[in-house]
C-alpha cells in the first residue's frame, strides 16, 4: 500500500526526501514558501534521476514515473490529504514550531507528523501540536538518495505505533532506521558536530589549513570526506543552528560554537550552497 507524502521545504534535504519517496511509488507533493525553490528542487530531482539512469540503477520509465508523482505547492494546505507528512525546512525553532502548529489544523487524523530537524527537540515541537502521540523525528542524511540512515527520534508522547509506521516506512524505501531517543542533537549530530567544531577551531588557531585538517581526518582516520568539506556541505548556517541548540539543550561549554564559524555564517559563507565556506564552489581555485 502506498502512502501520500508531504514534505515541506524543497531544499537540498526536503528535495531528496520527495525523490525516494516518489521513487518507491508514493505520491509526494513538496511544499515550500518559495516558488524558486520549488522549481529548483523539482529540477535537482529530474538531474538526479538522470544520474540514477545513466549509471543504470534505474531505467527511463522509471525516471518519468518518479517526476509524473511529484507534484509541488506554495500551499501548508496541500498536506491535508497526506498520510506522512516529512517537515524539512530551514533549521529554526520559531519557523517549526509555526509549521506544526499550523499542519495539526491541517492534517488528517491518524497522519504521522515527521520533522528531519537535526537537532531541535521533537518533544518541544509535539507539544505545539494536541497530536503529540503522532510526531517523531525522522532524520534523513544527506545527500538523502544515498544515505541509507534514518535516525527515528521519538519525542517523550511518541507513540508506539507511530514510531512502528515511521520504521517500516523508512525501511519500505529502503533505508536502514535506527531508534533513538530526544535529546539535543540525537546521536548522529551529538558525535559529528563536536568533531566539526573542533576542526573550525584547529583552523581558528592556526593548528592547521582546512585542507591539512581534511587530509588528517580522510587519510588518518579513514573518513571518507574531511570535516571542513562535510560541513561545507551540510551548510556551515546549519552546523551552527545545531551546535547553538546543543549548547542550549545541554548546557555544557564543550558544545560552544568556535567564533570562527560564526564569523563565516556572519559573512554569508554558508559552504556549497553559498559559492563559498571553507572552500570555494566557483570556478576559482580552493582555499
Ligand atoms: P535548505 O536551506 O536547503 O532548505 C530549506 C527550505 O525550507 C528552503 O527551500 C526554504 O525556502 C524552505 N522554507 C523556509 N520556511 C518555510 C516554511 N515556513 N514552509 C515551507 N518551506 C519553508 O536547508 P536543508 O539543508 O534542506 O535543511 C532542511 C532541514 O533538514 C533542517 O531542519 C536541517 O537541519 C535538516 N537536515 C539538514 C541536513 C544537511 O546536511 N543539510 C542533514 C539532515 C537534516
Amino acid at each position: 500500500m502506498t502512502d501520500r507524502i508531504a514534505v515541506i521545504g524543497a531544499g537540498q534535504m526536503g528535495n531528496g526526501i520527495a525523490h525516494v519517496f516518489a521513487q518507491h511509488g508514493h505520491d509526494v507533493t513538496m511544499i515550500d514558501v518559495a516558488a524558486a525553490a520549488l522549481e529548483k528542487g523539482k529540477a535537482t530531482v529530474a538531474s538526479n534521476l538522470e544520474r540514477q539512469v545513466k549509471k543504470g540503477t534505474i531505467d527511463a520509465a522509471a525516471r518519468d514515473a518518479t517526476l509524473a508523482r511529484l507534484a509541488t505547492s506554495t500551499d501548508l494546505g496541500a498536506a491535508s490529504t497526506a498520510q506522512l507528512i516529512v517537515e524539512a525546512a530551514t533549521e529554526r525553532v520559531d519557523l517549526k514550531f509555526r509549521i506544526f502548529a499550523d499542519l495539526d489544523g491541517i492534517a488528517p487524523a491518524g497522519a504521522i507528523l515527521a520533522s528531519n530537524t537535526s537537532s531541535i527537540s521533537i518533544t518541544e515541537i509535539a507539544a505545539r501540536t494536541k497530536r503529540p502521540a503522532d510526531v517523531i523525528g525522522m532524520h534523513f542524511m544527506n545527500p538523502v538518495p544515498l544515505m541509507q540512515l534514518v535516525e527515528v527520534i521519538r519525542g517523550i508522547a511518541t507513540s508506539d505505533a507511530t514510531t512502528a509506521r515511521t520504521l517500516a516506512l523508512a525501511k519500505a524505501v529502503g533505508k536502514v532506521p535506527v531508534e533513538v531517543n530526544d535529546y539535543p542533537g540525537f546521536v548522529a549530530n551529538r558525535i559529528l558536530m563536536p568533531m566539526i567544531n573542533e576542526a573550525v577551531y584547529c583552523v581558528m588557531e592556526g593548528v592547521a589549513t582546512p585542507e591539512a585538517v581534511d587530509t588528517v581526518m580522510k587519510l588518518g582516520m579513514n573518513h571518507p570526506m574531511g570535516p571542513l568539506t562535510l560541513a561545507d556541505f551540510i551548510g556551515l548556517d546549519t552546523c551552527l543552528a545545531i551546535l547553538e541548540v546543543m549548547h542550549d539543550g545541554l548546557g555544557d561549554p564543550k558544545y560552544r560554537p568556535c567564533p570562527l564559524l560564526r564569523k563565516y555564517v556572519a559573512a554569508g559563507w554558508l559552504g556549497k550552497k553559498s559559492g563559498r565556506g571553507f572552500y570555494r564552489y566557483d570556478s576559482a581555485p580552493k582555499g
